[in-house]
């Protein structure tokens, strides 16, 4: 059960996001209807995650597929659009199939291709984002920015999937306090790649800024924030 007090945090949790993604965007002399906000609805309930969507909430990442297939079980996501957002195995590609319409975590030639394979089998073509390990992280996975290319040139290959942009995790910790660079980064590989003409590629979006940065990204560029700590508390934390 949802108390009236996690009720009102949450609504205002949500208007309280907005406003701030808003403000981003018009400092920086766009317009908010530009941003798209993902709520990051790891380890939420399912009730939780659809009061939100009953507030306001009209896109859901989730970045487990066990986690997604409960809640998605649970009628969790309403009305909202479904979006993947997390590290994906490829022998896990076929539970996301036709439940989500944007996988945003395409960070390797193989992934890519388990997509194009189970979307086929449907009939569909799958939208996708490519990620992109733009700091280099040893940890992470991603396309290394200058990998990139060589990817785009063999899209034409996949006739199931549909790149509709980037995607980008920045280091937790940066060494200068904040992902600035690394955003700045990102846009312009985003405005490089639309620049040209790839089969199955069309960049219409890019999708980095998390609740500790996420006016930075918008003031940088980004078309879709994935916000979770700043709409649900932080995670784990005692409600
Ligand atoms: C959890 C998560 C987010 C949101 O993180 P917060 O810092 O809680 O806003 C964004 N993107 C991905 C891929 C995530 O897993």
């Amino acid at each position: 059960m949802i108390t009236g007090q996690e009720a009102a945090a949450l609504r205002d949790n949500i208007a309280r996001v907005r406003e701030r993604a808003a403000e981003a965007a018009v400092r920086a002399g766009r317009s908010p209807e530009e941003v798209t906000l993902v709520a990051a609805t790891k380890m939420n309930s399912a009730e939780r995650v659809l009061f939100a969507v009953e507030n306001g909430i009209a896109v859901c990442g989730e970045n487990r597929v066990q986690e997604l297939l409960e809640k998605y079980e649970q009628s969790a996501y309403g009305d909202a659009d479904l979006q993947f957002i997390g590290t994906l195995q490829t022998n896990k590609v076929k539970y996301l199939i036709g439940k989500v319409s944007l996988i945003q975590s395409v960070g390797s030639p193989r992934l890519a291709q388990a997509i194009d394979r189970e979307a086929g089998k449907h009939g569909i073509r799958q939208p996708v984002l490519l990620e992109v390990n733009i700091g280099r992280e040893e940890s992470k996975s991603g396309f290394i920015p200058e990998n990139l290319w060589e990817f785009l040139e063999k899209i034409a290959d996949f006739q199931n999937l549909e790149v509709r942009g980037l995607m980008a995790i920045p280091p937790a910790n940066p060494a200068d306090g904040n992902c600035l660079h690394y955003f700045h980064e990102m846009r312009q590989l985003f405005v490089d790649i639309s620049t040209k003409k790839y089969d199955n590629v069309n960049m219409a979006c890019l999708s980095m800024g998390m609740t500790n940065d996420f006016e930075d990204a918008i003031a940088c560029g980004s078309t879709m924030i994935r916000v979770g700590t700043a709409i649900f508390g932080a995670r784990g934390a005692p409600r």
